[in-house]
């Protein structure tokens, strides 16, 4: 039987999965072949099977050097639930566990050991790896070998001098999420890739909506959204700790069960929030971006940002971790004009006290404040969000209108707004460039609070004359005065706004001005899944969860949504139709197939004599 051949097979009889995805095939085959990979996937691509597949067809053992304790820990949980043996040597372990690990190695017991950088270069992992027969070196988020990424780690820099440290070169494959040229071609120079295979999969996850919400109250956004997401579990990624402190507060207030996670919490308090929400007990974390790196949860929904994040490298990665078991899922940014200049604030303190040489910090300085510019953009922007993500990162869609995006999906309209135009003018200028934004926006709607009574605004003859228009409305109108230059905004603190350089036509009324608007559709939205028993979909889950407690890892673990999902479509019946269900291969059959098989069946048999109930 042809390698490959073998591949498939362990595909579906290990895995089971029935098909290959994008990208997958060419690179095992690659290494299948004893080539040396670089493959550059989106996180949710599915990269683990693309070598652990190798790892089992090849004879001898795999070594995965990964940067991540909790990362390599649900990696091996999730290959011994699918029968395969593996194990990990890391910090976690003492000493004498990893001897014993070691020992066990090298007789033969793993086919896959997973490892920390750091580790390679100890005499006692030396002296194993050099007997041992390895097929493959792996290195699981190789940018970590580049100093261009934000996640540099030194020890990385080891693993090319531990390769040369062994009697046969193995073949080496690197894997990562993280596209730029820079850090491309420093994976390939530090870890002396030899006449590579080169994968790049495309970036796009076509199963991620992605949505912004500009403008009105973020904390009325955030409570909407996620009434409209009730009963699925997400994270709300906050600017600050103190950011993640009110959210959290305010949305246990409102009933909505949920966690905070931030790095200046205590370690066991942290754990533990980690832990409800990884283990489906929570279905809400609000955190920083502390929260997220290494850990491995495939079923979120959506992602969401209170606040907009410095870049889109930041962005795209938060945002990637809903989805990742291929479901649909919705990332959603709240973007206020403020995030700008809380980011600008973060951007220029970061340097302060940087050991960098002027000339250096200067040019680290002007990257990072384009990077800024660029999210900025993708959040007020009103072409497409994903084709503006794919260009960011070096793509060059198709079609520039995506479809599966806020901005694809709204509805837009474009009206006379000659005669507002010119209200909003007279009211700027009557309140003689003194106010900001949004005092101006109160005056034209006429809402009377303390202050503008104290001011005596309530007292202008613009004052509510707009009132039908609505706050959204308005301020979307400001925002396109000032860019056409009707009206200016004043730089600082507070900004103030003024009448522009075209003020006075505008007031005249000279030119008709139209304006697009948009209407977001609500209804819709998504790619809707098919519709399924969402009676049995509950009882199953309820099964895993039991099973996952009993063996203490992460319902995921035992069995992904997706794989419930088509096991509710597919109603199994029998052991070989449980085995054509996604997710399921020989050992999961083995292990929890009849637990699986006898809930549905007597599901069947209650809903047949009309009391089939909920849990
Ligand atoms: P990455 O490391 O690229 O972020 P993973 O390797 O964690 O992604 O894979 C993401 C999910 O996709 C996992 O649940 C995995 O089991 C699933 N997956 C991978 N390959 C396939 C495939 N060919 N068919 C169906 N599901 C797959
Ligand atoms: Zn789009």
């Amino acid at each position: 039987m042809s390698q490959l051949q073998s591949a498939r097979d362990v595909l579906a009889n290990v895995f089971g999965y029935d098909a290959f995805r994008p990208g997958q095939e060419s690179v095992i085959a690659a290494i299948l072949a004893g080539r040396d990979v670089l493959a550059v996937m989106p996180t949710g691509a599915g990269k683990s099977l693309c070598y652990q597949i190798p790892a089992l067809v090849l004879p001898g053992i795999t070594l995965v050097v990964s940067p991540l304790i909790s990362l390599m820990q649900d990696q091996v949980g999730a290959l011994i639930q699918n029968g395969v043996r593996a194990a990990y040597i890391n910090s976690s372990l003492s000493e004498r566990q990893i001897s014993l690990a070691l020992y066990h190695a090298s007789r033969g017991a793993y086919r896959i050991i997973y490892v920390v950088p750091e580790r390679l270069m100890t005499l006692h992992f030396l002296q194993f790896a050099r007997q041992a027969p390895i097929a493959q070196v792996v290195v699981d988020e190789a940018h970590c070998v580049s100093q261009w990424g934000q996640d540099f780690r030194p020890g990385y820099l080891q693993i090319e001098p531990f390769i040369r440290e062994l009697p046969a070169r193995p073949r080496v494959s690197a894997f990562t999420a993280t596209a730029t040229l820079d850090v491309r071609k420093d994976i390939l120079r530090l870890l002396a890739l030899q006449n590579p295979f080169e994968a790049t999969t495309g970036f796009d996850r076509p199963n991620l909506y992605f949505e912004v919400r500009r403008g009105g109250d973020r904390d009325a956004q955030l409570m909407r959204f996620l009434q409209e997401h009730r009963g699925q579990s997400g994270i709300v990624y906050c600017g600050t700790r103190k950011g993640v402190e009110e959210v959290t507060r305010m949305l246990v207030d409102e009933g909505i069960s949920a966690v905070g996670y931030h790095a200046g919490m205590g370690d066991e308090v942290r754990q533990q929030a980690q832990d409800d929400f990884v283990s489906d007990r929570v279905p809400v974390i609000v955190a920083t971006n502390a929260f997220g790196m290494g850990i491995d949860k495939s079923n979120v929904s959506f992602v969401v940002h209170y606040n907009m994040p410095k870049d889109l490298e930041s962005y795209y990665q938060e945002a990637g971790r809903a989805g990742r078991d291929g479901e649909e899922a919705v990332c959603c940014l709240l973007y206020q004009p403020s995030d700008v200049r809380l980011n600008t604030f973060l951007i220029e303190h970061s340097m302060e006290d940087n050991q960098l040489e002027a000339q250096t910090k200067r040019v680290v300085l002007e990257r990072a404040r384009e990077r800024l510019r660029q999210m900025t953009f993708y959040a007020t922007t009103k072409g497409c969000l994903r084709t503006k993500i794919l260009q960011y990162f070096g793509e060059t869609p198709q079609n520039t209108r995506c479809g599966h995006c806020s901005a694809c999906l709204a509805v837009r309209g474009e009206r006379d707004v000659t005669r507002q135009a010119g209200q909003i003018v007279s009211c700027v200028l009557a309140m003689q460039g003194r106010y900001g934004k949004g005092t101006v926006v109160s005056v034209l709607l006429g809402k009377r609070d303390a202050r503008i009574h104290e001011r005596k605004l309530d007292r202008l003859s613009a004052f509510g004359c707009l009132r039908d228009e609505g706050e959204g409305n308005l301020r979307a109108m400001i925002e396109e005065l000032i860019a056409d230059d009707v009206l200016e905004l004043t730089q600082g603190e507070y900004p103030l706004l003024k009448a522009g350089a075209r003020a006075m036509e505008t007031l005249r009324g000279d030119e008709p001005i139209h304006m697009a608007f948009e209407v977001q559709e609500t209804t819709g939205r998504t790619r809707r899944q098919p519709v399924i028993d969402k009676v049995l979909f509950a009882r199953l889950s309820a099964l895993r969860r039991e099973i996952a407690e009993e063996q203490h890892v992460p319902p995921f673990i035992i069995l992904t949504n997706a794989t419930l999902r088509d096991m509710v479509v597919k109603q199994p019946a029998s052991r070989r139709e449980m085995l054509r269900v996604a997710g399921i291969g020989e050992n999961k059959l083995e292990r929890y197939g009849d637990a699986f098989l006898r809930e549905i069946k007597r599901y069947q048999a209650e809903r047949e004599n009309g009391h089939a109930r909920k849990v």
